[in-house]
C-alpha cells in the first residue's frame, strides 16, 4: 500500500483522455507541511492564516508574519501557495482577537456578522500588515509562486476596496526600499456567500481568481449551522441550489478566463471528482490525506463521461436523487 502511494505520488493527476487537473492542498498550521510534501501536492490552494493569530494576546507583527510565511513558501520550493488573509469571526472564535482589538462582541449572529473580509475592511491598519508581510514573501519568491486570496466576499466594491489597500501597501513598500514583486501576486476572491456566487460575474471583473468555498457556500445557502444537531442533516453540499452556485461561480470564472478551484470539504471527497471536472473545475484543493484518493480518481475518469454525468446531476432536484447517481457512476468506474 506504502510503495503504491508512493508510485502514486510522482504519477500526474490526469485524466484518461489527457486533461490535467491541478491538485493541492490546504493548510491549517505549518505542522502540516511535511504531510503535503509526502502527498505529492501541487502547492497550497488554501492557506489558512487564523493559526498565527489564535492562543495569543497580541497580534502577530509585519516581521513575525514575514517569518510565518516564508518557511512555508520556501519548503513548498516554487510551487504556488495561495495565503488567505485572516478569516476572523463566525464560529472561527479566537481569544487573541477579543475585545480592543476586534470590535467587541459580534452581535446576535456571528456568521452574518462582521466575519472575514469585512473584519479586515473595517480594521485595514490589520490588512495592510498582512498584505506587506505577504509582498515581502513574494517578492523573494519566484514570479506566481504567491496569490492571496480574500475570505468572506459578498459585494464587488469589497474586493475593490482590498486591492486599493492592496495597492496601497504596495506603494509604502517601495517608498520604504523594500523589493517587491515585478507584478503584484494575483488577488483572488474567495466564492463562499450564495450572494458572491450569484454576483460572481461582477465579482469576476475585480479579482484575479475565484476559490470557492463550499463549507461556507452549503451553510449559507441552506441556511443550516452544521455545529447545530437539530438541523445538521439539512447541511447537504449536494443540494441542487449549492450545485447551481457552484455551476454558475465556475461558468462565471470559465467565460472571463480567471482560474478557479474548489477549496472546502468537497474538494476531498473522491466520489465527488467526476461532477467537479464535470462542471469545469480542474483545480481541487484538500487536506492532503485525502489526495491520493482524489488524484486516483481523476486518473481513471474521462472529462467527456464527466460533463454527460455532471448534466444530468444538473437536471435533478431532489438531493437523495443525486447522492445516488454520484454513488451509481462510482460504482460503475470501480
Ligand atoms: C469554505 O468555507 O469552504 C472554506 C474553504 O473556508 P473555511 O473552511 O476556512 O471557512
Ligand atoms: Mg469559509
Amino acid at each position: 500500500e506504502r510503495a503504491k502511494l508512493a508510485k502514486l505520488r510522482r504519477l500526474p493527476a490526469k485524466t484518461t483522455d489527457g486533461e490535467l487537473v491541478e491538485l493541492q492542498a490546504n493548510l491549517e498550521i505549518p505542522q502540516e507541511l511535511p504531510l503535503i510534501a509526502q502527498a505529492g501536492a501541487q502547492g497550497i490552494g488554501l492557506l489558512r492564516t487564523e493559526f498565527l493569530f489564535m492562543n495569543r494576546e497580541d497580534l502577530p507583527d509585519e516581521e513575525a508574519q514575514v517569518a510565518a510565511y516564508s518557511q512555508i513558501v520556501e519548503a513548498l520550493a516554487g510551487d504556488p501557495v495561495t495565503i488567505r488573509v485572516l478569516d476572523w469571526g463566525g464560529e472561527k472564535d479566537m481569544e487573541a482577537l477579543a475585545e480592543g482589538i476586534v470590535p467587541a462582541h459580534a452581535g446576535p449572529n456571528p456568521a452574518l456578522g462582521l466575519r472575514g473580509l469585512r473584519m479586515l475592511l473595517k480594521r485595514p491598519e490589520l490588512l495592510e500588515v498582512q498584505f506587506a508581510a505577504i509582498l515581502r514573501v513574494a517578492a523573494r519568491a519566484p514570479q506566481g509562486a504567491v496569490r492571496v486570496l480574500l475570505p468572506m466576499v459578498t459585494i464587488p466594491d469589497e474586493v475593490k476596496q482590498a486591492r486599493e489597500i492592496y495597492d496601497r501597501v504596495a506603494r509604502r513598500l517601495r517608498r520604504r526600499g523594500e523589493k517587491l514583486p515585478e507584478s503584484l501576486p494575483m488577488l483572488g476572491a474567495m466564492i463562499e456567500t450564495p450572494g458572491a456566487a450569484l454576483a460572481a460575474d461582477a465579482i469576476a471583473l475585480e479579482a484575479d481568481f475565484f476559490a470557492i468555498g463550499t463549507n461556507d457556500l452549503a451553510m449559507y445557502t441552506l441556511a443550516v449551522d452544521r455545529a447545530e444537531a437539530d438541523v445538521a442533516h439539512l447541511y447537504d453540499p449536494l443540494h441542487p441550489a449549492v450545485l447551481r452556485l457552484m455551476q454558475f461561480a465556475t461558468e462565471a470564472a470559465l467565460r472571463i478566463r480567471i482560474p478557479v478551484s474548489v477549496c472546502g470539504e468537497m474538494a476531498g471527497n473522491a466520489k465527488l471528482v467526476p461532477l467537479l471536472l464535470g462542471l469545469g473545475i480542474r483545480c481541487l484543493s484538500m487536506n492532503a490525506s485525502a489526495l491520493p484518493r482524489v488524484k486516483q480518481a481523476v486518473r481513471a475518469l474521462d472529462i467527456t463521461d464527466c460533463a454527460r454525468f455532471a448534466r444530468r446531476v444538473m437536471e435533478q432536484s431532489d438531493p437523495a436523487r443525486i447522492r445516488e447517481l454520484v454513488s451509481e457512476f462510482g460504482a460503475e468506474k470501480a
